[in-house]
């Protein structure tokens, strides 16, 4: 199919099969997984990923299509994304063929819920001084520590667990990465509240947890390199909205507030104008980068400066619908308040806008990189985190 009758396709499909007056608010999770379902079914649920494991094995440029056209929905998919953009993509390129076998199709059709166990309260920018520990016991590991700020956890049913396998070692090169069960006795998962007042991460306690040494994820004590793979992944899908599910519902996008606001004024008109100019340069730094990975030029670390983009083009919507809306936009009912408070989080999560920019000035722009005095310090001698 030539990709004119693939947009004009996946435009009906999304046309008769997304509700245009939203999606019941009751099972918010059901409504999610049924939607997976049928998505996958119609073939649009991992278009990118080999069909061997449950995707599509078309290329980036259907992707986008699809993507472009979704746009003006609102489809329910937020709970998947972390799945669908990070953790999934991670199998994809670093799992073995039985971890793809098992995981990814589930994960494509709706049927299990995934999520990221990276940061701890002593490591978020320096993850790779984290402090969860994984002790190898015969053919399984025993994990305990502590994660936080995990996204959809409260939901999962696997995670994607970054852990500490060697102290002896400097801290890059003694983590594993391994697939966590979420409801094993000893996982407990505690929701908390951001300051839009939703608890949409948690913080996760981990007590003598098993893990098969099958659910290892590339060699042990070679996680970090599994990890630079999940993060690259990570920046790529945040700033091309994967399974983010259309803008439909964002009131601070270019097209919900050129309904709200009064067009006439040639002042708003500008600012307009310029969000319109932003969201445009960023829509095509991000189909520059999804031309060149289909050419086999992979982005790396221009992902991080599409992420920077994209979290500083959201403080911008935010501030921009702020003022034309008036001070009130902030207050707990009014349609706006949601999107304002959650702005800030798009500058943290995913890596922060300082982290961002340390990595685009390193391996983008090639300026001396941050001194790395504990590069070559076995772990157990470092002060990190909350330990020592
Ligand atoms: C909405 C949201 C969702 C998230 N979801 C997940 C998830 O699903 N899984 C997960 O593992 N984590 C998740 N996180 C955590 C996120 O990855 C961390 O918050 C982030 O990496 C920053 O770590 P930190 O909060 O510990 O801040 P810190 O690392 O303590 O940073 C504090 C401040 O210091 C600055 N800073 C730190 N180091 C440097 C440096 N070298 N140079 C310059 N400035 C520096 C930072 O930019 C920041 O301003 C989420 C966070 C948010 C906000």
């Amino acid at each position: 199919m030539n990709l004119a009758d693939y947009r004009r396709a996946a435009r009906a499909w999304l046309q008769a099969n997304v509700p245009a007056d939203g999606h019941p608010e009751t099972d918010p999770i059901a409504t999610a997984k049924e939607f997976m379902a049928k998505l996958h079914d119609a073939g649009y649920s991992g278009i990118t990923w080999p069909r061997q494991w449950g995707g599509q094995g078309l290329t980036q440029a259907e992707e986008r299509a699809f993507a472009a056209e979704s746009r003006g929905h609102a489809l329910p998919t937020y709970v998947f994304s972390i799945g669908l953009g990070m953790t999934g993509p991670t199998l994809v390129d670093r799992g073995t063929d039985a971890q793809r076998e098992r995981f990814l199709r589930p994960l494509l059709r709706g049927e299990e819920i995934w999520c990221q166990l990276f940061s701890e309260p002593g490591a978020g920018s320096d993850v790779a001084s984290l402090q969860t520990r994984a002790e190898r016991d015969g053919d399984h590991w025993i994990v305990n520590g502590q994660k936080v700020w995990t996204s959809v956890a409260h939901h999962a049913d696997w995670g994607l667990l970054l852990a500490r396998t060697n102290v002896d070692v400097p801290k890059h090169k003694g983590l594993t990465m391994f697939v966590v069960d979420m409801h094993h006795p000893g996982v407990t998962v505690r929701p908390l509240k951001d300051m839009s007042g939703r608890a949409n991460f948690n913080e996760i306690f981990f007590d003598d947890v098993p893990i098969p040494d099958e659910h290892r994820v590339g060699e042990v004590d070679d996680g970090w390199s599994v990890a630079v793979t999940t993060l690259l992944h990570e920046r790529l899908s945040i700033s091309a909205g994967v399974g983010m599910g259309g803008q439909k519902d964002d009131p601070t996008s270019l097209e919900a507030l050129r309904t709200s606001v009064d067009t006439g004024d040639p002042l708003v008109r500008d600012e307009l104008v310029e969000l319109h100019i932003r969201d445009r340069a960023l829509a095509l730094f991000n189909q520059r980068l999804a031309q060149e990975t289909e050419a086999g030029i992979f982005p790396g670390a221009r992902g991080s400066a599409a992420k920077l983009l994209l979290a500083e083009l959201t403080m911008y919507r935010a501030d921009l619908a702020t003022r034309l809306a008036g001070p009130e936009s902030v207050l707990g009912d009014h349609p706006l308040a949601r999107a304002i408070s959650m702005a800030p989080g798009m500058s943290l999560g995913g890596g922060t806008n300082e982290i961002m920019r340390n990595i685009v000035g390193d391996r983008v722009l090639n300026l001396p990189p941050e001194p790395r005095v504990d590069k070559n310090v076995p772990f157990k001698d470092l002060k990190v985190g909350t330990q020592g």
